[in-house]
């Protein structure tokens, strides 16, 4: 039988995208409802935001590394550890995020990556199947246009692709700092923002000393965790989830970002512990 939701929401988020800040809102004045909305569609989520890679630092650059395997990890290992462990492998030829929002700063046709059993269901004119290796150079096509990697466990994406059970669907977003349905997070009740997390090991730092206060990093923040206290920049620690696009923005170096590539591995293992493949 064909599939219509996900052609139904195709058609219809478009005309509704800007009302998505609102409706965050909402989960925040009217607790009844923050409820329902967590309950519907994100009911047990788990998304890990990945720091890009060209920007994180490893914490361990000063000590002799003996694993040579571990020599050359970066942030994107997370996703491509996951991919390598990985069957049904599908690849969006939209991003919906960025074809709702028209993006001007980023290709709409650069889509997310679905895995798993729900992966089946997925119209197939949305896109196409990927080898391991198809999908790691995609990863990297993603690291070089400056988009950040969310992975996880997405209910929202299992109903509107309308595939079954959320357990079924890993979703690898590939997001710009513009258009992201997920910036909603500054906005959305704080039950429902907590399902969206730094990824295990990564962490940010600042240098008051070299900060002009000029605002790039706050304006590019998509979980509006920079504010400008006199004239520096200062991180709420809480609302960071370490993507490191204000550490590349920054002029003057004042922000690190950095990652501990000890905890890569079992960040995959948890991630993959999510989703029946
Ligand atoms: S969440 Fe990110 S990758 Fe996924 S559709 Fe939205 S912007 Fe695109
Ligand atoms: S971008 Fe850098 S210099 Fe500018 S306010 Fe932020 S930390 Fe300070
Ligand atoms: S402060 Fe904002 S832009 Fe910077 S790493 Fe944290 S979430 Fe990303």
């Amino acid at each position: 039988m064909v599939n219509v939701i996900p052609r139904l929401s195709v058609a219809f988020l478009p005309k509704v995208f800007n009302t998505r800040y609102r409706l965050a809102r909402m989960t925040n004045r009217y607790d009844r409802f923050g409820r329902v909305i967590r309950k519907m569609l994100f009911d047990g989520d788990d998304m890990i935001v990945v720091p890009q890679s060209g920007v994180a630092k490893r914490i361990d650059l000063d000590i002799e590394i003996e694993d040579a395997g571990q020599r050359n990890v970066v942030p994107s290992d997370v996703v491509k550890g996951v991919i390598d462990n990985s069957r049904d492998i599908f690849l969006m030829n939209f991003c919906l995020c960025r074809k709702s929002n028209h993006c001007k700063d980023y290709p709409a046709d650069v889509g997310c990556i679905f895995i798993g059993k729900g992966t089946h269901r997925i119209p197939p004119e949305y896109g196409r199947f990927l080898t391991k290796e198809e999908a790691n150079v995609f990863i990297d096509e993603c690291d070089q246009m400056g988009l950040v990697h969310i992975i996880g466990r997405n209910k929202l994406d299992s109903i509107w692709l309308h595939t079954g059970d959320h357990h079924d669907l890993l979703t690898i977003c590939n997001c710009c700092p513009c258009c992201c349905l997920w910036n909603m997070v500054r906005d959305i009740n704080k039950d429902i923002s907590a399902v969206y997390t730094r990824m295990e090991g990564a962490s940010i730092s600042m240098d008051a000393d070299r900060c002009i206060g000029c605002g790039q990093c706050r304006d590019i923040c998509f979980a509006k965790a920079v504010t400008i206290e006199g004239s520096k920049a200062v991180i709420d620690q809480d609302k960071c989830r370490v993507c490191g696009r204000c550490a590349n923005i920054c002029p003057k170096d004042a922000i690190e970002v950095t990652y501990d590539p000890s905890c890569v591995e079992s960040e995959v293992q948890r991630i993959l512990k999510l989703v029946n493949m």
